[in-house]
């Protein structure tokens, strides 16, 4: 029997930890070691590996995913696995669910203990990822599912996924959706199937993206919020260099009324995503009035974010700026997720 071909990308984070001299935890592993950590590997699979870097995710570049995204479309394979850390992979997920338009399974994964410690999970993640992209299941609904995170043992769709504990060995989860899948024994048991189109209409207008960095500012609005941020970025936009601007939003789509004219000032100067701080879920549209309120936000030209994270709406906007949209082609992406 011929085994499926499965890439391995190894990145590093935690997974790809070995102890220095003093014991501190460096990215000291790649790909093969990764890969020779798990025997059973190969009765799956065959696994081709490479190591791409050796950097903690809280430290990767939207440069360097657009580069993985491209390196994944040029692959001859069955499937891949990326390994990386766990700090950023709700968002890095989301990006190259984005971007990388295959119909094999693409499936992320990471490690919450290091493996140095007793019952890392690295290699049980790893065993897990390879048989989820071998998975006949997977591989036939390989584009309904996009791009797949797995992590003890359940399967999350990228736009979902979220990073939820620092620490947990159950550190993600999709709370709006729940799972795809899960692993049972030495089975992948099917779920759900994730709900593709917003994101497959996105893609359509994203394209490559191939544009240069285009920095989103994350403004997460707190309890009286006095705004001298947004102050800043209205009145010294160009010293800034915001491209555009992601607000994390009280409730359905509300902010504190002492900012609420700045944040209309921001939304006239550069693209300003209105983003639920509750973590996700639809925001209102069309229920309370007044100064600050969802209906006088989108009057004053607020970009609605829909039920996507503040994580994930900076990821997308970040990409829709990279693709050269313009403000009302943005608006129409993000008014697909709800
Ligand atoms: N700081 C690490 C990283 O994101 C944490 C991890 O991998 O869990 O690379």
């Amino acid at each position: 029997m011929t085994l499926p071909r499965i890439q391995i990308l190894a990145l590093g984070g935690t997974i790809a930890t070995a102890p220095d001299a003093s014991g501190a935890m460096q990215m000291g592993l790649g790909a093969d070691d990764l890969v020779g950590a798990v025997p059973l590997l190969a009765t799956l699979a065959d696994i081709r590996a490479e190591t791409v870097s050796r950097v903690g995710s809280h430290s990767l570049s939207f440069d360097q995913l657009h580069a993985l995204a491209n390196k994944i479309m040029d692959l001859d394979v069955d499937g891949v696995v990326v390994t990386q850390g766990t700090d950023t992979l709700e968002e890095t997920s989301f990006l190259l669910d984005l971007l990388v338009a295959r119909d094999i399974p693409v499936i992320v994964t990471a490690a919450m203990r290091n493996p140095a410690l007793t019952s890392a999970d690295g290699p049980g993640n790893l065993l897990a990822a390879v048989r989820v992209a071998c998975d006949p299941w997977v591989k036939a609904h390989a584009k309904a599912l996009g791009v797949a995170v797995v992590m003890l043992d359940e399967v999350y769709a990228a736009s979902d996924v979220l990073k939820i504990h620092p620490t947990r060995l159950n550190a993600f989860a999709s709370p709006q959706t729940g799972p795809l899948a899960a692993l049972v024994e030495e089975r992948v048991v099917p779920l759900s199937l994730p709900v593709r189109a917003p994101i497959e209409a996105a893609r359509k207008r994203l394209g490559a993206a191939s544009g240069r960095e285009q920095p989103v500012a994350l403004l997460w609005l707190g309890l009286d919020e006095p705004g001298y941020i947004l102050e800043a970025m209205v009145d010294h936009r160009d010293q800034l260099g915001y491209r555009g601007a992601v607000v994390g939003a009280m409730g359905g789509g509300h902010v504190p009324e002492r900012i609420a004219s700045l944040v209309g000032q921001l939304a006239e100067i550069i693209p300003t995503v209105v983003s639920p701080r509750a973590g996700g879920g639809p925001l209102l549209r069309q229920t309370y009035g007044g100064p600050s309120s969802e209906i006088a936000l989108r009057k004053a030209g607020l970009i609605w974010g829909g039920r996507l994270n503040p994580l994930k709406a900076r990821v997308l906007l970040q990409t829709c700026l990279r693709a050269g949209l313009d403000k009302a082609a943005i608006a129409e992406v993000f008014e697909a997720f709800g």
